[in-house]
Formats: C-alpha cells, sequence, structure tokens
C-alpha cells in the first residue's frame, strides 16, 4: 500500500474509534452490536472503551468493562505498611491502555515498585493520572506529548512490584494542589469514578 492508502486507513481506523466512543455516553453499549460490525471486516476492531458516567472518565484498559472493576482502594499492601490508594486493573499482558483522560504526559518514570509508569496531568492543571507496572509504552510516546482520551498510551504489564502471573494496570487519580509536582498530589479512589454509576442497583 502506498502512502495515501496507509493514510485513509488510519483515518478509517481513527475514525472507528471515535464513533466508539460516541457509543457509550453512560450506558452499555451492546456487545453484539460490536460484534455485528466486525463481521466481514478485514480490518481488526478495536477494542470496546467504555466512558463512565457521570464522571466521564474512559476505562483505561481496552476491552474492560465496568462491572468487571474491583474496588481495590484500602486494600493492604507492602505487607500492611500502607493502604492501596488507587485501582488495580487485571488484564492480559500487552492488552493496550488508553488514557482516561485528555491531559499532557507529564513525566515517564521507572520505579522499582511501579514499573514503568506514565503521569498525564489534566489540562487545568489541577489532577495527575497515574499508570503504572505497564509492559510498555506506545511507540513514540514522550513527555510534553498531549494525548487525547481513548488514545492508546501503553500496554498492560507486570513491571516492578506486581506479580508476572497476574499483569494488571495500576492506576491512580490525584487531586494537585497548585505547585505539586508530578510525584505529589492527594490520591482519589478511582473505583467511582470508573464504574459509573449504572451499575448501582
Ligand atoms: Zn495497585
Amino acid at each position: 500500500m502506498n502512502r495515501l492508502g496507509w493514510t485513509i486507513l488510519l483515518l478509517v481506523l481513527l475514525a472507528g474509534g471515535a464513533f466508539f466512543l460516541m457509543l457509550s455516553p453512560g450506558s452499555a453499549p451492546s456487545p453484539d452490536a460490536t460484534a455485528e460490525t466486525a463481521a466481514g471486516s478485514a480490518v481488526a476492531e478495536p477494542a470496546e472503551l467504555w466512558r463512565a458516567d457521570p464522571s466521564g472518565f474512559v476505562i483505561p484498559v481496552a476491552g474492560v468493562a465496568p462491572a468487571q472493576l474491583v474496588d481495590t482502594w484500602g486494600q493492604s499492601r507492602a505487607g500492611g505498611d500502607r493502604a492501596h490508594q488507587a485501582i488495580d486493573i487485571m488484564a492480559p499482558l500487552g492488552t493496550a491502555v488508553v488514557a482516561a483522560r485528555s491531559g499532557e504526559v507529564e513525566k515517564l518514570f521507572d520505579s522499582a515498585a511501579g514499573g514503568h509508569t506514565i503521569y498525564i496531568r489534566t489540562p487545568d492543571g489541577g489532577y495527575v493520572d497515574y499508570y503504572a507496572h505497564l509492559d510498555g509504552y506506545a511507540a513514540g510516546l514522550r513527555e510534553g506529548q498531549v494525548v487525547q482520551q481513548g488514545q492508546t498510551i501503553a500496554t498492560v504489564g507486570s513491571t516492578g512490584n506486581a506479580s508476572p502471573e497476574g499483569p494488571h494496570l495500576h492506576f491512580e487519580v490525584k487531586r494537585m494542589a497548585p505547585g505539586d509536582r508530578w510525584h505529589e498530589g492527594e490520591p482519589l479512589n478511582p473505583y467511582p469514578l470508573l464504574a459509573g454509576t449504572r451499575g448501582g442497583s
């Protein structure tokens, strides 16, 4: 395929991704509809993304539905030395990690506990979303880059102190005071932000 062909293919894929986002305005899109559109298509369909209502967050692991989320906030970690101030989203190694919200990649950092990590600050500066235990970053991802909600930024892994038998995304939402740097901030429980209200009955 020539360059024009690849460009058209890319545009088609981007339009498809936007369409899936529009399909999930808080209420669950039908997986059956996705299967129908995939039938007969030579191009692999992008994994389904779910947007939570009312927070507007996209669940940051492709293909994970709200009902699959487990509230792991407050669980004991490191032998009881600290509480878990995040949500762990289990997924197979290599599953796409997508931006839960749009923002600027403020820091790409490797740490003993978090492994490969990403810190993304919201446009208003007031929050940082933190993604950890990543297997790898999306090609070309760099500090200072602006990413859009739902954009693939990495893949699920078990780097850092995660168990190789249990690859998952460790996801934190931090409220930032003025002047707070990427590693600071006050963690909020991401579970209600991602699970939304539709599962509340
Ligand atoms: Zn965790």
